[in-house]
């Protein structure tokens, strides 16, 4: 909905005055109300065909407008020739919103509502003086509208229709059988000046609305792309970062440290016995012990830099910048006991009557020429070490990475 609110004298995004803003928040509102009405609930789903609808909607609001010329005109018709216009008119142009309310696609109903001025205009150069008459230049709206309301295609056909049209009413004219011009050269020029106005103010009010289209389009693909960028870094199970997520962040802290020359520790964890704990109790109770130990996890970390991210499988990266040897080791031992902590009943594990896990941490100051993937690989042999010690227990590796690793 439309929240834009600009006091006069004061310019918006566009570099609109107030006044301006306004008028266009009180057209905008007026569209979106119309639209409630006309445009039918199943087209509310698909944004673009909504915004078709809508321009159909507006179309016809805007219309309103060529009301002044038209009853101009028909004033300076004959009587019959008038109420002709008038009772054929009206019903035609409400039947692209009856068209639109049926569900029809709401470019044959912009083609629709073109197909009855293309007629009327017709008729009407007719019977006021053939190529003489003033609304010829009436013809010239056809396509600007069709473009518009239905497309580029359709604004081709309409100006084709247009010009042949017209052809046809210079051909009359030649063959000298078409009427004179009956009108005043007053009221020509009245007629001419007042359509071109209504031509200019139907255009001015579409493109004002499809500007206003375009930044709720923006907004919406905004909105769209952030959700996919949350989607496409968070893991679904376990409701923390992905594996890609991970790998870019840890990569980027890597970066980091290296120009600081600060301290980076990692700890990669995996639940002990998990084949087992599947296999006893299933796969949704797995998954559902998954997303408890990444939880509780994420709930434990504290500092604003640190992070957790499923690795893979059952097993869990904690990224902890700016963090020395010891605050790693005691870290990765508080993840262990925050996941004993969680009291998840392990039915088959030969540890603890409850779900626990193996970690491994490391710390280093990366310096050029190291590399980040070597440092994963050390602390995954640290996971490594903490299995083939007994599992439920942490081992973390020091900087240099040779056999400094120190059981907690
Ligand atoms: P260890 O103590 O040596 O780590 O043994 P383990 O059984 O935990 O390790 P193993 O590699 O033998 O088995 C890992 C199990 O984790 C097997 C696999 O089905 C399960 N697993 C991996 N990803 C998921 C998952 O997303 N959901 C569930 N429910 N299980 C998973
Ligand atoms: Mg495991
Ligand atoms: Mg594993």
């Amino acid at each position: 909905m439309l929240t834009i609110v600009v006091a006069p004298g004061q310019q918006n995004e566009w570099g609109e005055l107030g006044v301006v803003s306004l008028v266009r928040n009180i057209w905008v509102r007026l569209v979106d109300a119309l639209s409630r009405a006309f445009v039918p609930e199943s087209m509310w789903q698909d944004p673009v065909r909504l915004r078709e609808g809508q321009r159909v909607v507006a179309f016809h609001f805007s219309l309103l407008v060529w009301c002044p010329p038209f009853a101009l005109l028909t004033t300076l018709l004959d009587a019959h020739a008038s109420a002709f216009f008038l009772l054929l008119g009206i019903p035609l142009v409400l039947l692209s919103l009856i068209l639109l309310r049926l569900s029809a696609n709401p470019k044959l109903c912009g083609n629709s509502l073109c197909c009855v001025a293309f007629v009327e205009f017709t008729l009407l150069a007719i019977v006021s003086g053939g190529v003489h008459s003033p609304i010829n230049p009436w013809f010239t709206c056809l396509p600007v509208y069709a473009l518009l309301l239905s497309g580029a295609r359709s604004g081709a056909f309409w100006t084709t229709a247009a010009a042949a049209a017209v052809s046809a009413l210079v051909i009359g004219h030649r063959l000298d059988i078409m009427p004179l011009s009956e009108l005043t050269l007053r009221a020509d020029e009245i007629l001419s000046y007042t359509s071109f106005l209504a031509f200019l103010t139907v255009v001015f009010l579409m493109v004002w609305l499809s500007q206003d289209f375009e930044n709720r389009e923006q907004e919406s693909l905004r909105e769209a792309n952030q959700y996919l960028a949350v989607e496409a870094t968070t893991d679904t199970i376990t409701g923390i970062p992905n594996r890609r997520y991970f790998d870019r962040l840890a990569e980027q802290e890597w970066k980091r440290h290296d120009r600081t020359e600060l301290p980076l520790s990692i700890v990669i964890f995996d639940v002990d016995y998990f084949k087992q704990f599947n296999d006893a109790i299933g796969h949704a109770a797995g998954d559902r012990c998954l997303h408890s130990i990444a939880q509780g996890v994420q709930g434990m970390l504290k500092r604003p830099g640190d992070f957790v991210a499923r690795f893979g499988g059952e097993e869990f990266a904690v990224v902890l910048p700016n963090t020395g040897d010891r605050d790693a080791a005691r870290i990765a031992e508080q993840i262990r006991l925050c996941v004993k902590g969680l009291r998840i009943p392990h039915p088959n594990s030969s540890l603890s009557p409850y779900v626990t896990v193996s970690v491994g941490s490391g710390t280093i100051v990366p310096v050029p020429g190291d590399c980040y993937r070597d440092f994963l690989r050390e602390v995954d042999r640290a996971l490594y070490r903490a299995k083939a010690g007994g599992r439920d227990r942490s081992v973390h590796v020091a900087a240099a990475f040779a056999d400094a690793s120190l059981p907690v």
